[in-house]
């Protein structure tokens, strides 16, 4: 079961993201390049964002976003207004 909400958040400009990566296969994505998780966007990640909330999330459990140029920004934006760590790793 994965659970992808933030408390009290209905804002999220995310679509839904399954934890395990690759369950929910999409016949219109490469199988290779990760797609950006920004809501409609279907350009090929070139950042991964590794995040977690501190208030649900142990140090040990990283959630991991994939972003293109374009909505990286945007999506760390979002994480670090809610008090977030959040790393951004070169992808590609
Ligand atoms: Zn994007």
């Amino acid at each position: 079961m994965n659970l992808c909400t933030f408390n009290g958040s209905q804002a999220s400009p995310l679509r839904h993201l399954a934890d395990n990566r690759g369950v929910t296969p999409d016949p219109e994505a490469p199988s290779e390049a990760p797609v950006c998780s920004s809501r409609g966007c279907r350009n090929t990640a070139t950042w991964m964002l590794l995040w977690r909330n501190p208030r649900i999330h142990g140090t040990d459990r990283v959630k991991r976003w994939a972003a293109c140029d374009e909505h990286e920004p945007t999506l760390r934006e979002f994480l670090t207004a809610r008090g977030f760590p959040c790393q951004t790793e070169r992808v590609g």
